[in-house]
């Protein structure tokens, strides 16, 4: 219960748990929660039993769509999503990274149509266990180290 020092409850919104401490600004900036007036508490370096260190965001009176769930997936392949009505847990699930994403990433060649032209990007998902992802129009791989969130 010693997140629960650091992080305080929320009434009602949206828990994102067993965040890599490293991804946490990341999921803040592609979530654009930089930019809301809601209120937001995040915690980093937070021990977890399972991953060692962990980070978590709180957003009060916030609950994501599946894009934005897609968005975390990318990021934080094993958060956990937890949302809270009256200080109840309603539901708890792990993100899923889907079989296609479609706009969210740029695609990795400079040369592609999606970067030269307003196309929007579309891939498939070849690899979740180490994010690959083959884009529709020009079939390059964009690896998960050279993912840059649009
Ligand atoms: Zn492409």
């Amino acid at each position: 219960m010693a997140k629960e020092l650091i992080v305080s409850a929320i009434e009602n919104g949206t828990v994102i748990d067993h965040i890599p401490t490293k991804s946490v600004f990341q999921v803040i900036k592609i979530l654009n929660l930089e930019n809301v007036e809601n209120q937001i508490l995040f915690g980093i370096n937070l021990e977890s039993k399972k991953y060692g260190k962990k980070g978590i965001i709180k957003v009060r009176n916030r609950f994501f769509e599946s894009s934005d769930i897609n968005k975390i997936s990318l990021a934080a392949p094993k958060a956990t999503l937890i949302v809270i009505k009256d200080f109840q847990v309603i539901e708890k699930s792990t993100v899923e990274i889907p079989d296609t994403i479609e706009g969210i990433v740029k695609c990795f060649n400079p040369n592609c149509i999606t970067n030269v032209q307003n196309v929007d990007t579309k891939f498939k998902v070849i690899s979740k266990d180490k994010i690959v992802l083959q884009c529709h129009y020009c079939e390059k791989n964009t690896v998960e180290k050279n993912i840059v969130f649009k």
